[in-house]
């Protein structure tokens, strides 16, 4: 019997409305938001960014988990990984009873047609998807209609005999997701591209000539290419695509350096026919990058604090976008405030957690801007909006 797929809810929207509200809803985030997203009290301000917080894909991810695990209370739920990278979220479904398949001792092999398999926001590789299928699973998808976009790009490419260059973490589940879908039947290739340095070396071996390292390519790639991956072959016509929660600039940037390589090796016609680009950074993301922005230009502030789970690409990238012009603080949960002394923290570009001293002004007016990434719901952000008054104004 074909699995049964469940891609647009489970007609349980009503039933759940309550409970996710409880859990992540926060009436001091709507009042904030009503007052031109300005908190105010004592000596602190708080100025947060117009755009933040849970986006349309992880709204409807969480709200299809919460139905699942209400439409199957007899029946084991099951998660492939963490539904979005937010550590308080993942917990609440833990706390449902819903099971995690990264954790130790569970198995995808070990699933039967009794399990309820819900598939992340950021989709999951062809061969998770079929080895679920083949174990006649139930399964609730909730992928992001972002995410398929890119998947039909880059399947395009491949169907047209192009290698797709993606710009993302080739450990991440999305892009792990769409290197599966960038083969497409076997036949296509992928090289995914970290950064404007990983550019700069496969870009120099577009252009040949001296600087072409095949071996230190294929070496820096070794994780991030397809199998069967040729430099010499699989990189004469190439289309750019990327990972929805990119930092916008760099892939646009990233896009562009492979245009003129292609351009400088095989001349400005032949170059037309043999590269193709489609930014598939998702709206939510723009949009929470532009309104960082456009807060760092309107407001002079002493500090920012954006809130995200450490693992969360899109909250990592509104920290580098903040860390060049004020000190910055990633903070995963409202308990990473320690004390007006001390604060846990990600630094941008750091694997773990840091501990820093003196992050508050100790006396005088504070101005912070505040953030928070896609998968980050209001109430933890409420949380840490109080966390703050109380630092900067009663615990001295
Ligand atoms: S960040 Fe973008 S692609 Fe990812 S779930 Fe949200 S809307 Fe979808």
């Amino acid at each position: 019997m074909p699995p049964l797929i469940f891609r647009k809810g489970l007609d349980l929207k009503h039933e759940v409305a309550g409970t996710l509200a409880e859990n992540y809803h926060s009436a001091l985030v709507s009042s904030i938001k009503e007052h031109d997203y300005r908190y105010a009290s004592g000596r602190l301000t708080i100025h947060v960014a117009r755009e933040f917080g849970f986006c349309y894909g992880v709204d409807r991810a969480v709200d299809y988990a919460y139905q699942a695990r209400r439409r199957f209370p007899d029946r084991p739920v099951v998660l492939t990984g963490e539904i979005i990278h937010n550590p308080h979220v993942n917990e609440q479904l833990r706390a449902q009873g819903i099971r995690f398949l990264t954790d130790a001792g569970e198995s995808v092999d070990a699933l039967t047609p009794d399990d309820v398999v819900i598939l992340p926001a950021f989709g999951v590789t062809i061969e998770l998807l079929e080895s679920l299928e083949r174990r006649g699973c139930t399964l609730v998808d909730t992928t992001c209609g972002s995410v398929l976009n890119v998947w039909k790009n880059v399947k395009r490419y491949a169907a047209d005999g192009f290698t797709s260059v993606i710009h993302g973490k080739y450990w991440h589940e999305e892009t792990r997701a769409t290197a599966s879908q960038a083969r497409h039947g076997g036949s296509g290739h992928y090289l995914v591209v970290l950064n404007r340095e990983e550019a700069t070396i496969a870009c120099a071996y577009i252009r040949g000539g001296a600087g072409a390292d095949r071996d230190g390519l294929l070496a820096r790639f070794e994780h991030a290419m397809s199998p069967g991956f040729d430099p010499d072959l699989h990189l004469q016509r190439i289309g750019c695509a990327n990972q929805t929660t990119m930092l916008s600039s760099e892939s646009l940037e990233i896009g562009e350096m492979f245009r003129a390589a292609m351009r400088e090796r095989y001349g400005e016609a032949e170059a037309a026919v043999r590269f193709r680009a489609f930014d598939t950074i998702c709206s939510a993301t723009q949009d929470r990058q532009d309104a960082v922005a456009a807060l760092l230009e309107a407001q002079r502030m002493d500090l920012m604090i954006v809130i995200g789970g450490y693992n969360s690409s899109n909250t990592c990238n509104l920290a580098r976008m903040c860390a060049p012009r004020l000190p910055t603080y990633h903070v995963a949960e409202p308990e990473c405030l320690v004390s007006a002394l001390e604060i846990r923290h990600k630094p941008v570009g750091a694997r773990d957690e840091h501990v820093s001293a003196g992050w508050l002004p100790p006396a005088g007016r504070v101005v912070i801007g505040l953030t928070s990434g896609a998968s980050t719901p209001d109430n933890l952000v409420e949380q840490v909006v109080r966390r703050l008054d109380h630092l900067v104004n009663l615990s001295r």
